[in-house]
């Protein structure tokens, strides 16, 4: 299976979202690793956030919100190439009704 280069950047700059083409700026505060219109993340990381050691470089999708202690709201994206969860820190800027679709429904 042949893969196109993926040119989502996800140390703390700017990049152009592979899922929905929106044009992020770099992270305020932190490390912008996530599209902040649709959410969407590339599985860069293997065993520690940021170590960017993952071979896999699949699209991670957002699937749920979890609550973390103090550090707040995570978001879990999971990959759809591998399968893997991983969770995020939610940032400032993030589209709130993004975040408001992956709360639980009542
Ligand atoms: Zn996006
Ligand atoms: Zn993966």
């Amino acid at each position: 299976m042949s893969r196109e280069r993926k040119n989502f950047i996800v140390r703390n700059e700017g990049f152009i979202c592979t899922e929905c083409d929106f044009e992020n700026d770099p992270a305020k505060t932190g490390c912008r690793n996530h599209c902040r219109k649709c959410l969407t993340s590339l599985h860069v990381d293997n065993t520690v956030p940021g170590d960017r050691e993952s071979i896999c470089r699949g699209k991670m999708k957002p699937v749920s919100l979890d609550q973390h202690g103090k550090k707040g709201q995570m978001i879990v994206h999971r990959c759809l190439t591998c399968g893997k969860n991983i969770r995020n820190m939610v940032a400032p800027d993030d589209d709130l009704d993004a975040i408001i679709r992956l709360m639980p429904q009542p």
